[in-house]
């Protein structure tokens, strides 16, 4: 039995057919008594396509009313995600950030998770189900919905996978790992088999989004093995 965490980022849950792909993989790979959580991202440019809908109704909109706004996008995703699980006759549910027990400081836009208490995660995955959590959004104290700035999907997987003390984080997207330049501008770039922590954050500081460097900051920090795998391929 593996308790796996497996982020799925806007471009891999895009369309309704890219999300009946993971479900099929996802039901097809697993172990039997795996326990399996799913974070995703909003899909495709949803999240530019909201900011680029605040932009039109105020160029300086607060970053609290922000933070509501985008992180409706990864609440269609869930939502989706787990329907789609559902309709395949496996049992899944959503939960936003804030269901999910992600407690972050209230920098709105730029958050920090300072806590995750996953209890409703660990009781839906003790009933058998997957669950599907959104990525890149959390909770303050008060009450408050944030967001961990961009591309902040990996550090909610990388979150929840310490948290559960789960044996693998695997971020799926759309290149198939980790590559010594970004292979979609340089095409002599090689895929590395392995990084440490402390390469992987100064690709990541250099701007290679394939990993958000608070992620792997977080990663290191619990110990959590990181994988980057394609979402299109078989692994
Ligand atoms: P997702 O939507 O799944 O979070 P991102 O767009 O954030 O995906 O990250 C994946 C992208 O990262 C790839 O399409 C690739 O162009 C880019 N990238 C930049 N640097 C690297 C690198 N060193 N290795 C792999 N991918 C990289
Ligand atoms: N949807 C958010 C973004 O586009 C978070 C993420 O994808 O990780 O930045
Ligand atoms: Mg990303």
């Amino acid at each position: 039995m593996a308790t796996l965490v497996k982020k799925f980022g806007g471009s891999s849950v895009a369309t309704p057919e890219k999300m009946h792909g993971i479900v099929d993989r996802i039901l097809r790979e697993r172990q039997p008594d795996d326990r399996i959580v799913l974070v995703v991202s909003a899909m495709g440019d949803h999240t530019d396509d909201l900011l680029t809908l605040a932009a039109k109704v105020n160029p300086e909109m607060p970053k609290r009313e922000l933070d509501m706004l985008l992180a409706t996008g990864e609440q269609v995703s869930i939502a989706l995600m787990a329907s789609a699980f559902c309709a395949k006759g496996q049992p899944a549910v959503s939960f936003t950030g804030a269901q999910a027990g992600i407690k972050t400081n209230d920098k709105h836009s730029k958050a920090s998770i300072l806590d995750v208490q996953a209890c409703q995660v660990k009781q839906a995955l003790d009933e058998g189900k997957i669950v599907i959590v959104a990525g890149f959004q959390g909770i303050t104290d008060l009450g408050q919905i944030t967001t961990l700035g961009r591309g902040g999907s990996d550090t909610s997987a990388v979150a929840i996978a310490a948290s559960m003390h789960a044996d693998l984080c695997q971020i799926y997207t759309d290149v198939d790992g980790v590559y010594t330049a970004d292979p979609r501008k340089i095409p002599a770039a090689r895929k590395l088999d392995v990084i440490s922590y402390d390469e992987m954050l100064e690709l990541a500081t250099l701007g290679a989004q394939v990993l958000n460097n608070r992620s792997v900051e977080m990663a290191k920090k619990y110990h959590i093995e990181l994988e980057v795998l394609s979402s299109l391929t078989r692994a």
